[in-house]
């Protein structure tokens, strides 16, 4: 039998760059050789979301991106979280198993508190724990993700294990699976690019619009004047170029370093690099945009098949956990 993967990602907008090297381009490839379940969690999203008028429309529209770079509905499940509610019932579960010292200290929960002190919800410290009920519902054993959520999967492995301790092994310890540039800076060249932070190139963007942001990303700032000796090693931009033009990236490096090349050329080229290797994606997203029944049933026909799945595992959690009920009416 295939290994199972499983991912998920929480439609707060369209897939950004970030997403796309970091883990879609893993999603996309894993489909070889294992079997992939692929999930758009909007409960997560719930989160931090505090106005849910976009929820729908954000789904849709990720939908649309995982279309376009190649997830495949006939090979890989790709469903909506609240789809198949056997999820919250596990995640219940899974709650009685895990100890609050472990959620408080997860260093996404500290940062989201800090965002948002107004709004830090029960949701925000038992997000790992849904987390882990979305990959171990389904037993999977490679998680493809970005750097920023391994602290998550070791949690994820934590609480499979105590769990699996406590009341009998049900489930395998999720492994995660980085891409080989699994933390995409933003274009603020500080934080990670996210969507929550404005600093993103969504991968849907028009060649103009890629040119406009990437004019704005911050470089090595040791390079004050065109004619001072760059440092690609510690620029953003030049990482993004080794993704992007990775056979001009050499060239890219010594024409900065000896000032050849100023800045804003250097930004042009990874402009047209993005805007040239994402151009397939665009025409594909275009042509699936017209087709919204496609969507639908891919949606819909993913729901079902993870669904099957997920009662078979809650019902052997259940049992393990003596949650069933034991009649007495046929007792003599
Ligand atoms: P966002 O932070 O934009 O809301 P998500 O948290 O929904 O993105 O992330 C979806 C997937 O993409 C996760 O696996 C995450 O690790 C990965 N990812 C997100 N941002 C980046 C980034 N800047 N670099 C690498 N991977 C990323």
């Amino acid at each position: 039998m295939r290994k199972r993967v499983f991912s998920g990602t929480r439609p707060t907008g369209r897939q950004h760059i970030g997403n796309y090297l970091g883990a879609l381009q893993n999603y996309v490839e894993l489909q070889e050789e294992y079997d992939c379940i692929y999930c758009i969690v909007d409960i997560h999203a719930l989160t931090t979301l505090e106005d849910t008028d976009k929820l729908q429309e954000n789904i849709y529209e990720m939908m649309l991106d995982w279309l376009a770079v190649g997830l495949d509905p006939q090979r890989s499940i790709l469903f909506i979280q609240s789809h198949v509610p056997e999820v919250m019932e596990l995640y219940t579960l899974l709650s009685m198993v895990t100890p609050l010292n472990w959620l408080l200290r997860v260093p996404t929960f500290k940062e989201k508190a800090r965002l948002q002190p107004h709004n830090v919800n029960y949701g925000l410290v038992g997000y790992p724990v849904l987390m882990t009920a979305d990959i171990v519902l389904y037993k999977a054993e490679v998680v493809p993700v970005g750097e920023d959520q391994l602290p998550h999967l070791e949690l994820a492995r934590e609480i499979a294990r105590r769990f699996n301790s406590l009341f009998g092994h049900v489930f395998p310890e999720p492994q995660a699976k980085l891409t080989p540039f699994p933390l995409v800076l933003g274009l603020d060249g500080v934080q990670k690019m996210s969507k929550s932070y404005n600093n993103d190139i969504e991968m849907a963007a028009t060649p103009q619009q890629i040119l406009e942001r990437v004019m704005t990303a911050v470089t090595d700032p040791a390079r004050r004047y065109r004619s001072d000796s760059g440092h690609p090693e510690v620029c953003n931009v030049f990482q993004l170029q080794q993704s992007f033009n990775p056979l001009r990236a050499e060239e890219i490096s010594t024409a900065c370093r000896s000032a050849n090349i100023g800045c804003v050329d250097c930004k042009e080229l990874l402009a047209q690099g993005i805007s040239s290797a994402l151009e397939p994606f665009r025409e594909k997203r275009g042509a699936l945009a017209a087709k919204p029944h496609y969507i639908e049933e891919a949606l819909s026909n993913g729901a079902g098949r993870a669904e099957a799945i997920a009662r078979e595992t809650l019902g052997e959690v259940k049992e393990k956990m003596g949650l069933v009920w034991a009649s007495r009416l046929d007792l003599p």
